[in-house]
């Protein structure tokens, strides 16, 4: 069987000890074995990376960006490869997969346009004869720590910027889907990136531990469950880094009594379900304003939700794929179950749901619940899978304070065919991205993306404008020269 490793200093490497399994969910059955890297591996990577950075940060950003650009030819070239990898380990089909790739392309477009953002800013005269700037100087080996859910897109939210800023980076993604990050590194090997610039630990909470300790380390980027990220964040500022560490969610909709509800359903099915709402920005809360509207909503949702098809990630008609693992599919169900012995009440229920070809995957169908209240474990957890919910209040006053409520501030979205209150919806709720009859309000590229509340820890949202500043620290030089009198002594007339 397959045994994934590391890359290191432009190498793949091997490692003889711990290890576990690597499965494809849809089977339900191990296809391959992922080393765990041990602390001597991950300080291996952070001294590649630390040699690196000598001659990387003096390499001009636009040959830094040249090589981005190759990056971004080469990923295209071999998407589908990469969205096969995707699919086989994570489960998402190939065609939401590729919806990744694509996301991911946008960061490093992004990041090809590095030179100017690290223009600086320029002040003349603040004194007299006296000039200004500030210049944006790369903080040395950065470390990127990242979830199963976007095995290629959330790492490409983190390193292409960062080593385009004239950074080195050691990237320790998920253990549970690796072998699309990986092959990343080949890529990035063939665009003419130096060795060393870009490693890859695969590993768990050692390899982590050892990333937050390793004084060489200078910033760290998370993104994952809520728990792990707010440990992640104080560890990493106890030891001097800068972080981000962005975690999980609990993404409402509003659906006003004037919204177009054919529209509603058909958007609400995409967010709430695609990739078997295995991501941070899903909609996993329909909150009604009033039971006409709630049951008008629920009525569609439920023939709608009959034709959804469940499946295999290589089969295109299927709308998404299973969890991704065996312990994910019980917690998911477990939810369920809870929702039901609250109170609420299961109007599509996927716990049973049989996938011809495929009995042992690890599936949930689309489910919905309805008159869901926030006492309510399901309500107040992240599920992270294929469960709708639905609550029934009286006034948009009354969702938004729901909203505002929740300890999770990732992303929001309103329903509605009125401009003012959508205004005030925007204006008013706090969460970080919200969406005007949008429902997956993800930033693109050159804008950043970040949550509120417990959905982000740190002060700067990923990618984009932000990136750039997570990435680079500020220097200001204030500057005077004082008259030599070379220029007054010059002479032009030919020596006689
Ligand atoms: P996770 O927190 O289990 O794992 C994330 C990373 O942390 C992985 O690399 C994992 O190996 C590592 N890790 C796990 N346990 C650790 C420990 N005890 N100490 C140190 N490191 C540890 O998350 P996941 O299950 O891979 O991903 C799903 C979660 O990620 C969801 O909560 C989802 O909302 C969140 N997520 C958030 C965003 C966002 O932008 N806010 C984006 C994607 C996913």
């Amino acid at each position: 069987m397959k045994s994934i490793g590391h890359w290191i200093n432009g190498q793949h490497v091997s490692t003889d000890g711990r290890d576990q399994d690597v499965f494809n969910p849809a089977l339900g059955e191990v296809i391959r074995r992922v080393q765990l890297a041990d602390r001597k591996t991950v300080e291996d990577a952070i001294s590649a990376a630390q040699q690196a950075f000598e001659s990387w940060k003096r390499t001009p950003p636009s040959k830094r960006a040249r090589v981005m650009f190759q990056f971004k030819q080469l990923v295209e070239i071999n998407q589908d490869k990469l969205a096969r990898l995707i699919g086989e380990e994570h489960g998402k089909t190939v065609s939401d997969a590729k919806g990744e790739i694509q996301r991911g392309l946008e960061n490093i477009e992004y990041a090809c346009g590095v030179a100017d953002a690290l223009k600086g800013e320029y002040s003349k005269n603040v004194g007299p004869d006296i000039d200004s700037w500030s210049d944006f100087q790369p903080l040395g080996v950065v470390a990127g720590i990242t979830p199963f859910n976007f095995p290629v897109m959330v790492p490409m939210w983190m390193f292409p910027l960062a080593i385009a800023c004239g950074n080195t980076f050691v990237l320790k993604p998920s253990e549970r889907d690796p072998s699309s990050t990986l092959f990343l590194a080949d890529l990035l090997s063939q665009s003419g990136l130096p060795e060393g610039v870009f490693n890859i630990v695969n590993g768990d909470k050692e390899a982590v531990d050892t990333l937050l300790e390793d004084k060489r380390v200078k910033a760290v980027s998370f993104v994952g469950s809520t728990a792990i990220a707010e440990s992640i964040y104080r560890k990493a500022s106890d030891n001097g880094k800068r972080c981000q560490a962005l975690g999980g969610a609990k993404n409402h909709a509003i659906v006003m009594p004037d919204a177009d509800l054919d529209s509603t359903v058909n958007q609400l099915l995409g967010a709430a379900f695609g990739s078997a709402g295995e991501r941070c920005m899903a909609l996993s809360v329909v909150v009604a304003i009033g039971d006409k509207t709630a049951d008008a909503l629920i009525d569609r949702l439920k023939t709608e939700m009959a034709k959804l098809k469940v499946g295999s990630c290589l089969d295109s008609e299927n709308d998404f794929g299973p969890l991704v693992t065996k312990q994910h599919q019980d917690k998911v169900c477990n939810y369920i179950a809870s929702a039901q012995l609250q109170g609420a009440e299961i109007v599509v229920d996927g716990r049973d749901i049989a996938v011809p070809g495929y009995e042992s995957g690890y599936f949930v169908g689309g489910t919905l619940i309805d008159k869901v209240t926030s006492e309510m474990t399901s309500y107040q957890e992240e599920i992270f899978g294929p469960v709708l919910q639905v609550m029934r209040v009286d006034s948009m006053q009354q969702a938004m304070q729901l909203i505002n409520d929740h300890e999770y501030g990732n992303g929001t979205c309103i329903f509605t065919r009125d401009g003012e209150a959508a205004r005030y919806f925007a204006d008013n709720i706090e969460v970080g991205m919200v969406g005007i009859n949008v429902p997956l309000p993800v930033p693109v590229s050159y804008h950043s993306f970040g949550g509120w509340k417990r959905s982000l820890f740190g002060d700067l949202s990923a990618y984009g404008p932000d990136g750039v500043r997570f990435y680079t620290r500020r220097k200001t030089v204030t500057q005077r020269w004082f008259s030599a009198g070379v220029r007054e002594g010059t002479q032009f007339a030919f020596p006689s």
